[in-house]
């Protein structure tokens, strides 16, 4: 995989990430919800230095997940759109909002996180690894 680009929904925060992610998760937990406005949201990993941030400088709002971990989400304060997120479990780690990556058909999700709070009306992957919450530590 070569280089990607992506940014908001306004343009004004735009991105490149170089390489490809470690992990592509579709999380379904309320936290994911909430911040994507979406029924669930589709993550992919990437470490820090992957991402260079070529325009705008994202906003960020941090939070406490149910897991007692501290996160963070990164969004452009003019349209609202979320483009990163993070947190204290995974440090030098941001996630990539599938949405805002300018050309996203070589998205491949491999696990689905937190099902047991998925909405009836998703439509699961059976095929891939699905787990109720996180999966366990390695
Ligand atoms: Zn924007
Ligand atoms: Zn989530």
């Amino acid at each position: 995989m070569a280089k990607i680009t992506g940014g908001c929904l306004c343009g004004g925060i735009r991105y490149e990430i170089e390489g490809d992610p470690f992990r592509i998760a579709n999380c379904h937990c309320d936290d994911c919800r909430k911040a994507t406005g979406s029924a669930y949201a589709t993550n992919l990993f990437y470490q820090e230095d992957q991402i260079t941030l070529l325009q705008g400088s994202p906003k960020r709002f941090d939070h406490i997940a149910d897991s007692g971990n501290s996160m963070f989400k990164e969004f452009c304060d003019n349209c609202g759109a979320q483009v990163f997120g993070g947190g204290s479990m995974r440090p030098g780690v941001k996630s990539v909002k599938v949405g805002s990556i300018d050309y996203a058909n070589f998205v491949k999700p491999q696990v689905n996180l937190y099902l047991s709070h998925a909405l009836d009306c998703t439509l699961i992957d059976e095929e891939l690894d699905c787990f109720d919450a996180m999966p366990p530590p390695a």
